[in-house]
């Protein structure tokens, strides 16, 4: 159980509360896995309420192990390929049940994409996959990044389906349609990260030799790949949220968008007297801080020191790194110049952005050319902005304090 750390059944409260999977073990070794968006909530579950599967291995169980990761969605795809690589008595058990969900890839000329519980054919299957519900909500996400067939013939004319850009239509490239399913596959099997690097080389390859077309399909898997990992399968507990919801309706409204805004980066570019300038980016996932995804870029650009070079080489730095899942929101620090510099590199993306100028706690917002003042809008979106954006500073300082004292040591 590779990187699995393990604590001891009476020690639960020690247990991680973000998603990830778990392994009820005896020892280190697992008898059944299984995966949560709280682990420490799941697992303390089976002790207390054993369900009538629990009560036949809960007595054996010594040690948790666990693994964290960024998203529920990852959990799952982890929970398969650990089920599989593992096959832990107890999901053994049940494997023929019917209970198991398994993506079936025809290896027809033109494969089609389908859930199934039975095995058997000339069929490629990934899984098992435990959650039936979870499962099918992550092909319906994968299927607007690489669209897919689920018949075995095409009409001559667009489907419903293509309309929706979730079908390859009557007249596909065989050949990009199958990278494609290569990819579907490789991402259901938990290689999110290097199919998110294989696809960024292609679309970089694409516009190098001038196939925009081909360079847009790419950034748009890029976007769509993102949209999966950002998504929750089940959803914070909103009911602890209230004013979360308050101020990301209010945001919907300011941006006129329905996309719901969970996650806010903001950037704050700092200099020592010129030197060392550096750019700080914080991140907020449903109005709170999440620090594991605090990045810090030493500026490259040289030359007289200037604002909107380094907060665009800061932007675009951040944004070659599709394995960060991007935000549905940025906020920059200054005001106009600062929103139209940021807007230049994120040109087409879905990403929204704003500016917020210090002074007179205005905030600018792209295609008006006035500025809204933070105090008329309501205390939980007030509250979120102006956290966010002090936070991103208090991070640039303590950066420039670290940077500091380690010239004067050296
Ligand atoms: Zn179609």
């Amino acid at each position: 159980m590779e990187k699995f750390k393990f604590v001891s059944k009476e020690k639960l409260k020690e247990l991680p509360k973000g998603a990830g999977v778990y392994a009820l073990a005896k020892g280190k070794t697992p008898l059944y896995l299984g995966k949560a968006a709280n682990i420490q909530e799941r697992v303390k579950n089976h002790f207390a309420q054993p369900t009538h599967r629990d009560y036949l291995f809960i007595k054996e169980v010594t040690h948790v192990g666990y693994r964290e990761t960024d998203s529920d969605i990852e959990a799952l795809l982890l929970e398969s390929q650990l089920i599989k690589e593992n096959l832990p008595r107890y999901n053994v058990m049940w494997k023929d049940d019917k209970g198991y969900f398994y993506v079936a890839i025809t290896k027809e000329k033109l494969p089609r994409v389908f859930l199934t519980h039975q095995l058997g054919g000339e069929i490629r299957y990934i899984g098992p996959f435990v959650d039936g519900k979870a499962i099918k909500q992550v092909l319906r996400l994968l299927r607007r990044a690489f669209p897919y067939y689920t018949a075995k013939t095409h009409s001559p004319k667009p489907c419903s389906w293509c309309h929706l850009n979730l079908c390859p239509g009557p007249n596909p490239d065989t050949k990009a349609y199958k990278k494609d399913l290569a990819k579907l596959t490789a991402v259901l099997q938990g290689k999110r990260i290097s199919v998110l690097k294989k696809t960024r080389r292609d679309m970089e390859e694409a516009s190098k030799n001038q196939r925009y077309e081909e360079a847009a399909k790419f950034r748009n898997q890029l976007w769509a790949l993102e949209r999966v990992v950002s998504h929750s399968l089940v959803g914070p507990s909103y009911s602890q949220l209230g004013p979360t919801k308050e101020s990301t309706r209010e945001l919907q409204k300011i941006f006129g968008t329905k996309k719901k805004i969970s996650k806010v980066e903001a950037y704050d570019i700092s200099n020592i007297q010129g030197k060392e300038a550096t750019g700080s980016l914080v991140v907020f996932i449903e109005g709170r801080p999440a620090k594991e995804w605090y990045r810090k870029f030493k500026i490259h650009i040289t030359g007289k020191p200037n604002d909107f070079a380094m907060l665009q080489e800061t932007i675009s730095r951040r944004l070659n790194h599709p394995e960060w899942p991007y935000p549905d929101l940025m906020i920059i620090d200054g005001g106009k110049p600062q929103l139209s510099a940021a807007m230049s590199v994120l040109k087409k993306s879905p990403i929204l952005v704003g500016a917020i100028a210090k002074q007179h706690n205005e905030l600018f917002l792209p295609g008006q050319p006035k500025p809204i003042l933070l105090k008329t809008l309501s205390q939980p979106t007030q509250n979120l902005i102006l956290h966010v954006r002090d936070e991103a500073h208090r991070f640039a300082i303590s950066y420039h304090r670290h940077l500091r004292s380690k010239a004067v040591f050296e």
